[in-house]
């Protein structure tokens, strides 16, 4: 049995080459966490010992719970910890504290229902070949039925209803609950967004959930058959343990303490002649519109210079509406009626665009009003040989 979770299908979704790092050449990197993740994980460990001594009947006083994540900081932060926003780490530890204490204050005297599970480390079948992780953060039973699924979420976003209702993660959860107590009748997802002191509720139908389960096995089909492992940048690269030896951000590394290295001077010299380039371009487009103008003012093919020579070519051309244009099903349903849409099959653009002219008088009628004529010209430079 193969086991997928959901975040090694996000890592895939993310950035195919994260996930060879991570999931297939599992390279170790430097990099021990990052701060928020790190900050994270004491949060979640604080509320998994809150609820496991509830279980004991030992509550913790808020005080005692906060000490907890303290202690913890203290032992196991490292200068490893990737911090990339300009907050130093007091003020994570701050920000943790506060999640502890703001839930603490909004929860107490935590007898919402029964918890019948924390962190769990359970799985469930997706088929007979592929099974996911079901990490579930605190699993309540509330009686005759209902169960709920909770999940701690310390980041700085927050969800709207409509992800919620669309997530894949406790979705995925949702599954392993269904599967594993056949009594339930409702499971409900409860997202707390602690940074926000906000919980978000949704539920899932069985049609959802059988849906999801095809979709993720297309998915894991997906992973299975790339070959390419390209990289992807964007924001989220700044959180990832493998920028340093990432094709895409690797030489900026290598070559950031030296002017002399001979990538960044090709990379410098490409700017300064693309610069040039634009620069030329425009100048050029200036000199061809006075061209063109001239020439016609002139009733001339060929303007001379002192050694070379430009050649005017020009020919009145149509355009057929585009892929987005609100006229090509209608034109479309034209070109059908007048049975061209065999000859410019699949309607061939290009080739109709070419031919437009050589159509009978009737069909060009009726196919005016959704085409639009321009006139193409086009310069060609020449050696002047008299
Ligand atoms: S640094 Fe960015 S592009 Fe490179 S592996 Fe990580 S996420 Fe992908």
């Amino acid at each position: 049995m193969i086991t997928y979770s959901n975040s090694k299908i996000n890592t895939f979704q993310q950035c195919t080459k994260k996930y060879q790092f991570q999931y297939i050449d599992k390279v170790e990197t430097d990099v021990e966490n990052t701060i928020e993740a790190f900050m994270g994980d004491l949060v979640h460990r604080t509320l998994e010992k809150l609820y496991k001594d509830l279980q004991f009947m030992t509550l913790n006083s808020k005080e005692e719970l906060v000490k907890y994540y303290d202690e913890m900081w203290e032992s196991e932060y490292s200068s490893a910890i990737l911090i990339v926003k300009e907050y130093g780490p007091e003020k994570y530890k701050e920000k943790g504290q506060k999640m502890i204490e703001e839930y603490y204050d909004k929860y107490t005297p935590f007898d919402d229902g029964k918890t019948i599970g924390l962190e769990t480390t359970d799985f469930f079948n997706l088929d007979k070949d592929y099974q996911i992780h079901v990490r579930i953060d605190r699993l309540v039973d509330m009686g005759e039925g209902v169960y709920e699924i909770h999940d701690y979420k310390t980041n700085s976003s927050l969800k709207t209803q409509k992800e919620a209702d669309e997530d894949r993660q406790l979705a995925i959860y949702c599954m392993g609950v269904k599967e594993k107590y056949p009594d339930a009748k409702k499971i409900v997802l409860v997202w707390h967004y602690l940074a926000f002191n906000k919980e978000i509720r949704s539920t899932r139908t069985d049609e959802q959930l059988e849906e999801l389960r095809k979709k993720i096995l297309e998915d894991i089909k997906r992973i299975e058959s790339e070959t390419e492992y390209s990289p992807r940048k964007g924001p989220l690269c700044d959180y990832c343990a493998y920028k340093k030896i990432c094709p895409a951000w690797k030489h900026l590394f290598e070559s950031i303490d030296t002017s002399e290295d001979f990538g960044r001077k090709l990379v410098d010299r490409y700017a300064l002649l693309k610069s040039k380039e634009e620069f030329l371009n425009k100048k050029l487009n200036e000199v061809t519109e006075k061209i063109k103008l001239y020439s016609e003012k002139k009733k001339v093919t060929t303007l001379y210079g002192d050694k070379t020579c430009v050649n005017i070519w020009s020919k009145d051309a149509v355009k057929v509406p585009g892929k987005n244009d609100p006229n090509r099903a209608e034109f479309i349903k034209q070109i059908k009626n007048l049975n061209l849409f065999e000859v410019y099959s699949d309607l061939d653009t290009w080739a109709f665009e070419k031919d437009f002219e050589k159509l009978s008088a009737i069909e060009q009628q009726a196919l005016n009003r959704y085409v639009t004529k321009k006139r193409i010209e086009r310069l060609y430079l020449n050696k002047t040989s008299l």
